[in-house]
């Protein structure tokens, strides 16, 4: 008989963007001539950049050629996007990643969902609440937790992001192992300080704990005494993985290139104290079950860091920013308390009633489809999240009929 991995069966049933759907579904069969504007999921909506497109064009060309034709690819990514990388995002801010400490991949989602697998099922995770769901979800499949209940699973320990700490996280008091942390952050819009993660590297050197650190959308700093990469405390590199993505950065979401960056120096544990590398264990995962990004993803993800690239990119995020002052501006006006959208590209609003109620009434009342908090954990009740990523017409549009709505 085949038994299934009943860890799975605890799960919790519906995934928040598929309840979304369903809703907007509905109402767009009640009001087919209503045009729904979409605010809610964090997908960008402008093209890739002409550098990108120019580069991805003359690679498929390349693979055209007997002469230039490519078959496998290295499974860690090839030499030229993991040095551009080096130099680009890590050299270029003084901090020292060697490129074969970059792992190329086709994205952070599966990157922060995988890295799990080479901890034991013992080892105790901490995630901020609330939370992008794959660190949870992952964890709950690994068998790393009990059932769901009251909005949580039994066996996490909850980093309770809220107005009082600005959205982020005490160091617990109870100790664990493994610790995801994400900044800027989906979905708060939050960031974090020199000194606080300052505080997350001490507490895993003291703890032996290891720090998971979301970067994938640190090209939306604005403020520029905000670290960009948790490499720029002292120490991180024995205590944190990092995790970055095109797709956020330069419209990669459906071409998808991304990577992760683990350190010589970052350890883990066996049961009996003895230190192992865990670039080699991440390592032997990648190339064991991971095939190498295609060759033309990874030279259009190349074209970021030319000097086109670079300009291109900058102005797609300045776009993204623009509509995320507009998004800021029109809820403070109406009186909301808000978070994020200055390094970020999510509003995380405070509602003051339930997170559905309040999406429901901007659905039905503006045509707009906004994200409720509560589907990003217990703490995210009471707040929905507004996303920049629409064209600039949309979200003005999308912000005057919110206004008109709850004036
Ligand atoms: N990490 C965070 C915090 C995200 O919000 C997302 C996507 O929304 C991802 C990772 C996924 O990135 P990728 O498209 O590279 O899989």
């Amino acid at each position: 008989m085949i038994t299934v991995n009943e860890n799975y069966l605890k799960l919790q049933a519906s995934y928040l963007f598929s309840d979304i759907a369903k809703r907007v579904a509905a109402f767009q069969e009640s009001n087919p001539d209503k045009p729904i504007i979409k605010l809610g999921i964090g997908d960008v909506t402008e093209p890739l950049p002409p550098a990108c497109i120019q580069a991805f064009h003359a690679a498929v060309d390349e693979m055209a050629n007997d002469a230039s034709f490519r078959g496998y690819g290295p499974e860690q990514g090839y030499d030229f996007l993991r040095e551009a990388v080096a130099l680009n995002e890590y050299a270029a801010r003084g901090i020292t990643i060697q490129p074969d400490e970059i792992f190329i991949s086709d994205g952070a989602k599966c990157d922060t969902g995988n890295i799990q697998e080479l901890f034991s099922t013992d080892t105790r995770i901490a995630v901020p609440d609330p939370v992008y769901p794959v660190y949870v979800d992952t964890n709950v499949m690994a068998g790393r937790t009990g059932a769901f209940t009251d909005g949580r699973y039994a066996g996490l320990t909850y980093l309770e992001c809220t107005a009082e700490n600005h959205y982020v996280p005490d160091t617990p008091s109870e100790p664990v192992d493994l610790i995801y942390l994400c900044f800027p952050n989906n979905p708060t819009g939050a960031t974090a300080t020199r000194e606080q993660l300052a505080e997350w590297v001490n507490y895993a050197q003291q703890n032996k704990a290891l720090i998971l650190f979301d970067a994938a959308y640190e090209a939306f700093i604005t403020d520029d005494s905000l670290p960009h990469s948790i490499y720029e405390i002292e120490g991180a590199r024995e205590v944190a993985i990092e995790f970055r993505s095109f797709s956020k950065t330069a419209g990669f979401t459906g071409t998808r290139c991304a990577l992760t960056v683990v350190p010589k120096e970052c350890k883990g544990y066996t049961a009996s104290g003895d230190a192992q590398s865990i670039h080699a264990l991440w390592n032997r995962r990648h190339t064991t079950k991971f095939n190498g990004v295609s060759y033309p993803v990874q030279r259009a993800a190349e074209a970021v860091y030319s000097r086109n690239g670079q300009e291109q990119v900058r102005a797609l995020i300045d776009g993204y920013m623009t509509n995320a002052a507009v998004i800021r501006d029109r809820m403070s006006a109406l009186g909301y308390d808000l978070a994020g959208g200055e390094n970020s590209p999510y509003v995380w609003i405070r509602t003051g009633t339930d997170s559905w109620e309040f999406f429901d009434r901007i659905l039905n009342d503006a045509s707009v489809v906004t994200t409720p908090g509560s589907g990003f954990g217990a703490c995210g009740q009471g707040y929905i999240r507004i996303s920049a990523f629409n064209s600039h017409a949309n979200v003005t549009e999308g912000m005057d009929r919110i206004s008109a709505a709850l004036a």
